[in-house]
């Protein structure tokens, strides 16, 4: 049986032109940025020439990216570097990743004052919920460009008028965005915004931060003043290159793979409702990124379709799992008030650059299997 992997918002395997790029700077080019030698002097001209890359894809300036070790880091930065005396006010979504929300209620143990943003039952986070949580006081707004679970694409750019309107800055985590939907900083109003390396064919340890010109923050670590000094430690060099590799394959042709993704995403989405189970599309309705399908059956538990799933060589994701007798549904799906039925059997689908009409034919069929076989 082939292999079919649909669980691209997990990560994405590193695309070939970007193994590539890296290779030269484990072997032969694998200088010290900051050293005054050849070696050195190749290792920061592949750095430069990222960082100019991937500003490309966002719209930013070079000088405007920050190389981090993950979004993890891009997100903590910006949210405990917004709060260094730890008072003041916090809006998050309701919705966000882990990575934001963790940092959130730390500050809150700590002092600051946080509203949360809730979502609506379609996963979006709308403006005029966001309006009455963000005030004279606030200081910064994080709202995610698109949802890791449901693949929503949330108004940031409304959401970055009101947060500018309070005087506040605007935070956005693009991790699922980058590479999957054009992206451009200006347009969206962000002050900070976050890259994942590798949700878009880059590979995993490497992130960027977009920090707008004239924003001021705190660095998360200290020491040799790398990055302008927002992160200090020596350039993981072929990683780096390797991001911007992977934002220059993506900036060629985004939104014709978008399309040709959202394309096969829509007949596997037909397929599994046509099925005939009693099944829920989460995010239907929304604006939704074009790889991502999340859907919940009625009646089955996602942790019993996965182990399914591995038998049948599948790779995907669940909105529930199992600690012993309990199951718990994902924040986000408890978040847009999904009924528990819905919630409890509900699997994420994300599509990739390799995926074609095909597999997602061939997906279709094995769940169906599935389905049958565990509703016996
Ligand atoms: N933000 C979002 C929306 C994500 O989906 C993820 C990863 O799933 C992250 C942040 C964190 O990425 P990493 O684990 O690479 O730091």
């Amino acid at each position: 049986m082939r292999p079919l992997y649909f669980d691209h918002n997990a990560t994405t395997p590193v695309a070939p032109r970007v193994f590539a790029t890296m290779r030269p700077l484990f072997e032969s080019h694998f200088g010290n940025p900051g050293s005054a030698h050849i070696w050195g002097l190749q290792a920061k001209k592949a750095v430069d020439a990222a960082r100019a890359r991937v500003a490309a894809l966002i719209g930013a300036a070079p000088e405007e990216i920050v190389f981090t070790g993950c979004a993890t880091e891009s997100n903590n930065t910006v949210l405990f570097g917004h709060f260094p005396d730890r008072s003041g006010h916090l809006a998050v979504s309701a919705v966000e990743h882990p990575s934001v929300l963790a940092p959130a209620r730390a500050l809150s143990a700590a002092g600051v004052t946080v509203s949360v943003i809730p979502a609506r039952p379609d996963g979006v986070v709308s403006p005029s919920d966001a309006a009455d949580r963000i005030l004279p006081q606030t200081r910064l707004v994080s709202v995610m460009l698109a949802n890791n679970e449901t693949g929503v694409i949330q108004p940031v750019a409304d959401i970055a008028a009101l947060a500018h309107a309070a005087g506040a800055g605007m935070h956005v985590d693009a991790s699922q965005a980058v590479g999957k939907i054009p992206v451009n900083v200006d347009a969206l109003g962000a002050d900070f915004l976050t890259i994942a390396g590798h949700k878009l064919y880059a590979p995993k340890g490497v992130g960027a931060l977009y920090v707008r010109k004239g924003m001021e923050l705190p660095p998360l670590l200290l020491g040799g003043g790398q990055e302008g000094g927002l992160r200090s430690g020596t350039e993981n060099v072929a990683l780096i290159a390797g991001l911007g590799e992977a934002c220059a394959m993506a900036a060629e042709d985004v939104a014709r793979e978008a399309a040709r993704q959202e394309q096969i995403r829509d007949a596997v989405e037909a397929g599994l409702l046509g099925l005939g189970y009693d099944a829920m599309l989460h995010g239907e309705g929304a604006s939704r990124l074009p790889n991502t399908t999340f859907l919940g059956f009625a009646g089955f538990r996602a942790v019993d379709i996965l182990s399914e799933c591995v038998t049948e060589d599948i790779g995907c994701g669940a909105g529930a799992a199992c600690h012993g007798a309990d199951t718990s549904i994902s924040p986000v799906l408890a978040a847009m008030g999904v009924d528990r039925t819905f919630a409890e059997g509900t699997i994420r689908l994300s599509l990739g650059r390799s995926t074609t009409l095909g597999d997602g034919m061939e997906l279709v069929e094995r769940l169906g299997g599935i389905l049958r076989r565990l509703s016996r």
